[in-house]
């Protein structure tokens, strides 16, 4: 029989999330005049960067952020790169600091240098090893907005406990796949994390209860990998060729086939309108976060 599956609409939960978040900043405006201040780093020209960080931006200064960015050439060297961040760092009006990754060519090896050049308190993408590891050990941490955004979802679907439950995800990112498996044992349920590696996927995949496809492989989830029943959260954004839109047509998909997932899910995430909305709304939370915690104010609801 068919299930009716529900179609997350992350748009309307992140419209919420960012609601939240503007009342929540001006208060910390109203009473103490300090404004979340956000910078963010481009580095080379990457066109899909530049969309990302165009819209971070754009998103924090309609809050009222003191919203910065810096863009830097391809040329910029690692040294001129932590120079900047560590100007960041100290500069009191700036609350996270976001750079941008992938780094251009070889400049890429160093991400692990740069993150860790972050202060862990201005670290809005929660990609420190002391944020890293402070998720893992149940402390207070920055939490990295994609999974963030992608377990309330799943909250919204399944309440905050998942006692019982067995969650799959498929990737193991540090940006993505680990936070989401650490977040998701965090609310109790019982996780298995597949990668590429992994032996027989579809059967592994059947046994979820909480899906979570994260690989960036285009609808590559099919419906029968699916348990009947299941909440399937799709991470992936992936552009494909689609010649129905004319022979440069493309079109944005996940990492599940969705159409055939549909009737098969409880619930599902579209792409797009799922955890891509989330991603920013996050953003701007953990700003906020931020922002307070300088402030020394107790951190907002
Ligand atoms: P990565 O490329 O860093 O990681 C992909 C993961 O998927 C790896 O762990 C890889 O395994 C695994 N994988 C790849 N192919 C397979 C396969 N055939 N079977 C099983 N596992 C596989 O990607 P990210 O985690 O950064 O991103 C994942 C997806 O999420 C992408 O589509 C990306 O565009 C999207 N994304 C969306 C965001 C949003 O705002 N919604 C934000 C960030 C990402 P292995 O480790 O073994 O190589």
């Amino acid at each position: 029989a068919e299930i009716p599956t529900q179609r997350i609409d992350g748009r309307a939960v992140a419209e919420a999330v960012v609601a939240a978040v503007g009342a929540a900043s001006a208060r910390l405006t109203a009473e103490t005049g300090i404004r979340p201040g956000l910078a963010v780093v481009l580095v080379g020209e990457d066109p899909a960067s530049q969309v990302y960080v165009g819209a971070k931006g754009k998103r924090a200064t309609a809050l009222g952020f003191h919203s910065v960015q810096h863009t830097l050439p391809a040329s910029t060297s690692e040294i001129e790169l932590i120079a900047l961040v560590e100007a960041l760092n100290r500069d009191p009006e700036i609350h996270g600091i976001l750079v941008q990754f992938p780094l251009p060519g070889r400049l890429d090896e160093a991400r692990a240098r740069v993150i860790e050049a972050i202060a862990p308190e201005k670290d809005v993408d929660g990609l420190h090893p002391l944020n890293v590891g402070r998720l893992a050990a149940g402390g207070e941490a920055m939490v990295p907005c994609t999974p963030a955004g992608a377990m309330l979802l799943i909250r919204r679907v399944l309440g905050p406990d998942l006692s019982g439950r067995e969650a799959v995800v498929v990737g193991r990112s540090n940006l993505v796949g680990k936070p989401i498996a650490q977040l998701l044992l965090q609310a109790q349920a019982t996780v298995t994390i597949a990668h590429s590696r992994t032996a027989d996927l579809p059967a592994v995949t059947r046994r979820a209860d909480i899906l979570v496809a994260a690989t960036g492989r285009p609808e590559m989830v099919r419906g029968d990998w699916i348990k009947p029943g299941a909440v399937v959260i799709d991470v992936g954004i992936n552009r494909v060729a689609a010649p129905e839109k004319g022979p440069d047509g493309t079109r944005l998909c996940g990492d599940v086939a969705t159409a055939e997932a549909t009737g098969r899910a409880a619930a599902i995430t579209p792409v797009p309108g799922g955890v891509g909305p989330m991603t920013i709304a996050m953003l701007m939370a953990n700003t906020v976060k931020a922002a307070y915690r300088a402030a020394g104010w107790p951190a907002p609801p």
